[in-house]
């Protein structure tokens, strides 16, 4: 059978498919540790399990308005305001089922064929795809550790065309860790206002920030830079609730209409047990966010150090989200790989680690590891990864 084009040109998530290579091996009794999952470990808060358990209870179990439950809305409205200090209006506001989701209904919603995205690399791995998938042409600009794998003016500039149409920033960034500051923010947004581009600010990993850093949102710069932003951001990752699928855009009304014309005539609505949990999310108290953001400190304090230990092994400090992303290409190289691919895979199958390879990224000598995965484990795994090199460079 012909499947379409659209189907035929983009590659599968390289991150949800190394967790399931990842479940397989472990269903099949193999010890695996699995250093590929984009999720917090942690059990969603119990308070928020409740409020699901209750709006079933009540019969909240219909369809809802396709863009979210209007008190869904409110206390993303009340999130915003409370964290960011902006205004936003009902209409301003679309929940979707995961960032993830909202993302491509931006997309759709955005782009005419040929409009092209700028998206630093590396990238969260679904970006590309989903512009693509939008008939887009997705643009990446290269970074480098030299440049903490942040994107400047300069940058911006000899990439841009009379077909650029929005640039995405993700801060912090998935899977470098990377934290924009408002210093480094500001002429990003100028050129973007400048140009007409809009802003699409990617904030999932907002409420994981370590070691004394501090996260910004880029709309957080004027009115006029909020007005040509779209903020993207969910319960995923700051409430570990990844499997209840609630994310959210806010931004200029007319977009999110658009953006809501097409949810309703695909997924209608995210589910309304999930909505009920998110209210709760967001209303209830916020200490367990607390809790997780301390528990993913402290394992990058200690894992780092013993990562850049490796030969062959370069890496910056992340600032935030759970992963790290070392250069392991001299590394590979000394191992006698002929690419990073084929040493993760070696890894995979001699010592049971998994770990996602960069290419997915745009960023194919490095590798991604999450630490969303109890300290033990952690530990484990990298004695696993010293093995393995020994094993190769007898
Ligand atoms: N953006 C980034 C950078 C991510 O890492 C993820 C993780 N899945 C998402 C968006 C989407 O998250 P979700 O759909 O679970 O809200
Ligand atoms: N965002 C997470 C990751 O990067 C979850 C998987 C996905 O949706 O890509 O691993």
């Amino acid at each position: 059978m012909q499947f379409a084009r659209r189907a035929e040109m983009i590659t599968p998530s390289s991150t949800l498919a190394i967790t399931a290579k990842a479940n397989e091996l472990k269903a099949s009794g193999f010890d695996v540790i699995g250093l590929g999952a984009g999720q917090p470990d942690f059990n969603t808060p119990e308070f928020i399990i409740d409020a699901a358990n209750e709006a079933a209870q009540a019969g909240h179990t219909k369809y809802t308005p396709s863009a979210g439950l209007p008190e869904l809305k409110d206390a993303i409205i009340k999130k915003l305001k409370r964290d960011q200090g902006f205004d936003y209006e009902r209409n301003q506001i679309i929940v979707g089922n995961g960032a993830k989701h909202v993302l491509y209904l931006l997309f759709q919603a955005l782009l005419n064929p040929s409009d092209e995205v700028i998206i630093p690399a590396p990238y969260w791995v679904s970006y590309t795809e989903q512009v693509k998938l939008a008939g887009g042409v997705p643009v990446a600009i290269e970074t480098s550790e030299r440049s903490h794998f942040k994107i400047t003016v300069a940058d911006l500039e000899k990439a841009v065309t009379a077909k650029t149409k929005a640039v995405l920033i993700n801060s912090p960034s998935n899977p470098t860790g990377m934290i924009y500051s408002k210093e480094e923010l500001e002429p990003i947004a100028e050129f973007c206002v400048k140009n007409d581009l809009v802003i699409i600010s990617d904030e999932i990993y907002e409420k994981l920030v370590y070691n004394g850093n501090h996260f910004f949102s880029i709309a957080q710069l004027s009115k006029s830079v909020k007005a040509q932003t779209v903020v993207v951001n969910g319960v995923s990752k700051s409430h570990s609730m990844t499997g209840w699928r609630i994310g959210y855009a806010a931004a200029d009304a007319a977009l999110i209409q658009a953006m809501t014309n097409i949810a309703s005539h695909s997924t209608s609505n995210p589910a309304s047990v999930s909505q009920y949990a998110a209210i709760a999310a967001y209303n209830g108290p916020q200490e367990s966010i607390e809790d997780m953001r301390q528990a993913f400190e402290q394992r990058l304090n200690t894992i780092y150090p013993r990562l850049i230990n490796l030969p062959g092994v370069t890496c910056v400090k992340p600032q935030g989200a759970f992963y790290l992303f070392p250069n392991v290409r001299p590394l590979s190289d000394a191992c006698g790989f002929t690419c990073v691919t084929d040493w993760v895979k070696a890894l995979l199958d001699e010592e049971k680690v998994a770990v996602v390879p960069g290419a997915g990224f745009g960023m194919p000598d490095y590798i991604r590891l999450s630490y969303a995965t109890s300290l033990d484990n952690l530990e484990k795994a990298l004695d696993r990864i010293e093995h393995f090199i020994k094993e190769h460079t007898k």
